[in-house]
């Protein structure tokens, strides 16, 4: 194969040609430059994915590509902000596993209309991928994990537990099917990310981890209750297409299932009809408290499902 430079040249640069209009440097220097304007502010995220932990190691590696970027896309989404541009650092195993992720993150950055604007490629021990995204919002209306507020509602836009079971099937050897592309194909929730800030949203996550185990970070961060209504997840589509499959597990993978991506916001009940039009489910309210608390035929009930730890 050729050099490092040919092949950043080639993998990355030649097939990201779009630049941002805000772009006063782009990819090819030292670092990236751009122009901010007044009435914004920069929303930066980083996320790290390898191979083994979060993808499984006979995974295909484009599939791998696109998901990192994907999977790091979503949490530009879950601030409400336009994404506009990348930096990935590519850490290959060897020349293969370089192409074929670099195949999936040149997808990604097209089909989401972002810059690449930098990265690095280096060799490595372990196939891996680290996203750093960067996107704009209209200052001080980024929605945060902090600003639920005890009248507040809870809502969820998207689905739980599908890519928890895609990857329980991967693993069974199945290797297609829905759950399985659930997996594998995150759509970061970008554009009704930004329809919730304009419509006044102003606390949102999303839901990497589970849904309990993420819920309780906006409950500490709000100091609120989440009071999830058992009943009312059971009405989400993705619960009934578990269900289906696994009647036992349908309720489990609902409350425990990361990576799915899903946008869980609260909201005063005055945005209750605008979001149900947006297509969005309303879970459960907000009280006075500081956790994720459950529900079912009005009484809470006790839980003991964990989301992923990666120390645990
Ligand atoms: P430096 O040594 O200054 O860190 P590099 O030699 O690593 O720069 O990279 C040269 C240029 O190619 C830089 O502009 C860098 O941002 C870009 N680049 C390197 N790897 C990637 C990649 N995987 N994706 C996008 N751009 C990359
Ligand atoms: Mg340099």
């Amino acid at each position: 194969m050729t050099s490092e430079f040919d092949a950043i040249s080639r993998l990355f640069k030649k097939r990201t040609p779009y630049i941002h209009p805000l772009t006063q440097v782009g990819n090819g220097d030292d670092a990236s430059v751009h122009q901010v304007p007044k009435d914004k502010e920069l929303v930066i995220s980083t996320d790290a994915a390898v191979s083994g932990v979060h993808w499984p190691e006979d995974m295909p590696l484009d599939i791998a590509g696109h998901r990192a970027v994907c999977a790091a896309l979503s949490d530009l989404a879950a601030m409400g902000a336009k994404a506009t541009w990348v930096w990935i650092a590519v850490m290959a195993k060897d020349s293969p596993s370089l192409v074929k992720m670099s195949t999936g993150i040149v997808q990604a950055c097209h089909n989401h209309q972002i810059e690449l604007a930098g990265g690095d490629t280096v060799s490595s021990a372990t196939n891996a991928i680290t996203v750093t995204v960067a996107g704009l919002v209209p200052k001080s209306t980024a929605m945060t994990r902090g600003n639920a507020c005890p009248d507040d509602e809870i809502w969820l836009l998207g689905n739980l537990g599908l890519s928890a079971m895609g990857l329980e099937q991967w693993f069974a050897g199945k290797h297609e099917g829905d759950f399985v592309s659930s997996f594998q194909r995150i759509t970061p929730q970008l554009e009704a990310g930004e329809q919730l800030r304009e419509l006044g949203v102003r606390c949102c996550m999303d839901v990497s981890d589970g849904l309990l185990q993420d819920a309780n970070h906006i409950a500490k961060a709000s100091n609120v209750s989440l009071n999830f209504v058992i009943e009312k997840l059971q009405s989400a589509p993705s619960f009934k297409k578990l269900a289906h499959i696994n009647k036992d597990k349908a309720l489990k993978l609902t409350l425990s299932g990361g990576e799915d991506y899903a946008l869980l916001f609260t909201a005063p009940a005055s945005l209750h009809q605008s979001l149900k039009k947006l297509g969005a489910l309303n879970i459960g309210d907000c009280s006075e408290g500081n956790s994720a608390r459950l529900f079912l035929q009005g009484s809470e009930i006790e839980y003991n499902v964990k989301g992923y730890d990666h120390f645990d």
